[in-house]
């Protein structure tokens, strides 16, 4: 994280993208978009385009992995050759192994993996395009494609995060605000439930600024949440549509 003193915030108060330090990059949801996959959802927030697919509840293989009183749930993450200007190798980095972990951390909560014991759900998440905060797009997707598979789940996941750029704190942190601001808090929300199921800092923040962020993140969490909703509705509106 750059401690430089770029200018991110202009004099109106906006940012490089035109918005206030509160507000959400656009965000597009569509559910139930690959036949092929038990359930599935798209997300663009900004600049961002990710899919997660998900299949299961299914037998476990290699059959060892299996645990008798629950199932277990499996998450990769992924970035596209072509989703980020200069081009990323296929293989998993680190990055990606760690966002695997962490998505599959922000979405196991929300899931009764009790009901289905001895099997598995895997968890897909390919970054077609990045523009910063993919891993909480990723969560947002990912929620929605268990939901669109017919997973029972305690509630939905919706993620965003809120960082600092110049001095100042702001909603979803673009990629260039994401690299030359000072800091960035993903955080990850069950809305009903009110429980984070992640919660990260990358960068420097004072303890009052830590506590903004995650409120302003919380915030964000809510307005995608609705977003969320309105997405799973849509699905079974154009099925109703397609059956008159
Ligand atoms: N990024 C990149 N090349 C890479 C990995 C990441 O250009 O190999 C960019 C991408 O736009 C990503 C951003 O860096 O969204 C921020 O990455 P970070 O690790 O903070 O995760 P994210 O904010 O996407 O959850």
């Amino acid at each position: 994280m750059s401690q430089k003193n770029n200018k991110l915030i202009d004099k109106k108060g906006l940012r490089l993208d035109g918005r206030k330090p509160d507000e959400l990059r656009p965000i597009k949801i569509e559910v139930g978009i690959l036949s092929n996959a038990d359930g599935s959802a798209y997300i663009e927030q900004g600049k961002n385009k990710i899919l997660a697919a998900i299949y299961g509840p299914k037998e476990v293989h290699p059959k060892h992995l299996a645990l008798p009183d629950r199932m277990i749930l499996r998450c990769r993450y992924h970035m596209a050759p072509f989703s980020v200007q200069e081009r990323k190798s296929p293989a998993p980095s680190r990055r990606e192994i760690e966002l695997s972990k962490v998505i599959r951390e922000a979405l196991e909560p929300a899931i009764f993996l009790e009901y289905y014991p001895r099997t598995s759900i895997d968890v897909f998440v390919e970054v077609l395009q990045a523009d910063g905060g993919t891993r909480c797009a990723s969560i947002t997707a990912a929620a929605l494609a268990l939901a669109d598979a017919g997973i029972p789940m305690k509630d939905l996941v919706a993620a965003c995060a809120a960082g600092k750029v110049d001095d100042t704190i702001v909603l979803d942190l673009m990629d260039t605000e994401d690299k030359i601001g000072k800091a960035d808090v993903p955080v990850a929300l069950m809305p009903n439930l009110n429980a984070i199921t992640l919660l990260q800092m990358d960068g420097i923040l004072s303890l009052e600024e830590f506590e903004k962020a995650v409120n302003l993140a919380l915030e964000g969490c809510r307005k995608i949440y609705a977003m969320q909703k309105e997405a799973l509705k849509a699905k079974y509106v154009n099925v109703k549509e397609v059956e008159e």
